[in-house]
């Protein structure tokens, strides 16, 4: 078994790991998929910002800057980890709330088109918020969720949507990569699927943003959400991105009209007339500090290019898997075997796991839990090292005893 040394060794992007905060500590970390830790640029990034930009241009970056940072910053994570052309992508609200805005514009415009699609189609291991701004959305518009039951240590597969989508279908809801499994879903062909239903399809990236490579536009995606506090190091509660298909722009009508995604915000006018292209979108004044604290991190993934991430990325969980399989007889992978399905993380289940990780969280190894018995590893390629992994199964086969 190759080392841990020998594969730090052989990292083309191990130079990396040294520009995020806390790298030099010995506290292991398995969380960057739940929250990313701080490229260390960001600090300056910040305080120049408060000095110069906020405290030095005043009002005046609204028109500077500011105000278009939503759709150029979206360009930028489009670009560089979405598979998204300019313009279908922006920045701001969370994650729910691009969930609510997004879904209830899909489902608006089928229902014009076709009153007998009512039906939203998601899985019964979709992310908690998904389901139930899905469950919010139907009872508000009399629609009926048709769920797809799945195994928890996998994911959605196309056989599985094939039979649970049809001419009652109007958007099905899916995640790219699963919060508790990691199976990552095969975007292109689940699209497919979804549209040859005549369905639209919104597809959950928070999973696998920073991480996966996305083709949103090579799927002909119709719409995605996903956060940018996980892969892509913002910070907690840094602002969310939505993206709609550039074909949708003129068609769908969001349900939070506010002034921000008004053509003219600053005539005020009587009416509501909704932008022309992603600006639609946005509906409120858009959350600045939040963006500027993810434009480190956006800087180093196209340093580094997804390609290479997503390299190291299955290079790191694929260890992880060995290491359990050498130390950790009494552990069962609730994760797909298969890296190819398999996004940045790990789950590894045992009854005792919840405990397990309230011990390692008292030694500074931080894992998370999720129920049932599932031990979260989550890798973040940038900033994780080879040792780093070592260290911390050695832990978990520590606490388990
Ligand atoms: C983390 C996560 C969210 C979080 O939504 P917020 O609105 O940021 O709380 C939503 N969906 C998935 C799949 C997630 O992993």
């Amino acid at each position: 078994m190759t080392t841990a040394a020998e594969l730090d060794a052989a990292d083309p992007l191990a130079r990396f790991r040294d520009r995020f905060v806390g790298a030099e500590s010995d506290l292991v970390y398995f969380d960057g998929n739940s929250l990313g830790r701080p490229v260390a640029a960001t600090a300056n990034r910040l305080d120049v910002f408060v000095r110069e930009e906020w405290g030095g241009r005043l009002i005046r970056g609204w028109d500077e800057r500011w105000m278009d940072l939503p759709t150029t910053l979206g360009d930028d994570l489009g670009r560089v980890c979405l598979g998204a052309a300019a313009g279908q992508t922006a920045i701001g609200d969370s994650t729910t709330v691009w969930l609510y805005k997004l879904m209830r514009a899909a489902v608006d415009h089928v229902l014009r088109t076709d009153p007998d699609r009512t039906e939203i189609v998601i899985d019964t291991d979709n992310f908690p918020t998904d389901r139930y701004v899905a469950e919010g959305i139907a009872a508000e518009r009399g629609l009926s969720l048709r769920w797809i039951e799945v195994d928890t240590a996998a994911g959605v597969t196309a056989d599985q949507l094939r039979d649970a989508v049809g001419e009652r279908t109007a958007l099905v809801v899916l995640c790219h990569v699963a919060y508790r499994s990691a199976w990552l879903a095969s975007g292109a062909e689940l699209t497919r699927i979804a549209h040859d239903a005549g369905a639209l399809v919104l597809w959950d990236l928070c999973h696998s943003a920073g991480s996966v490579p996305v083709g949103l536009d090579e799927w002909d995606a119709d719409l995605a959400v996903g956060c940018t506090y996980k892969y892509l190091n913002g910070g907690p509660g840094a602002p969310a991105f939505g993206y709609v298909n550039g074909r949708l722009h003129g068609e769908l009508t969001q349900p939070i009209q506010g002034w921000m995604g008004h053509t003219d915000p600053f005539a005020m006018g009587p009416g509501y007339t909704p932008a022309v292209g992603i600006r639609r979108f946005i509906s409120g004044t858009p959350p600045i500090l939040g963006m500027v604290a993810m434009q480190s991190m956006l800087e180093l993934i196209e340093e580094a290019g997804i390609d290479a991430i997503r390299d190291k990325s299955v290079a790191l969980t694929s260890y992880a898997v060995e290491l359990a399989d050498a130390t950790l007889p009494q552990v069962t992978l609730a994760s797909p075997r298969d890296p190819a399905l398999r996004g940045g993380h790990v789950t590894l289940h045992h009854e005792r796991m919840r405990e397990v990780t309230a011990r390692l969280w008292q030694r500074d190894v931080i894992p998370d839990y999720r129920d049932p018995g599932g031990l979260r590893i989550g890798l973040s390629p940038l900033s994780t090292s080879f040792d780093e992994v070592e260290r911390g199964m050695v832990a978990v086969a520590e606490a388990l005893r």
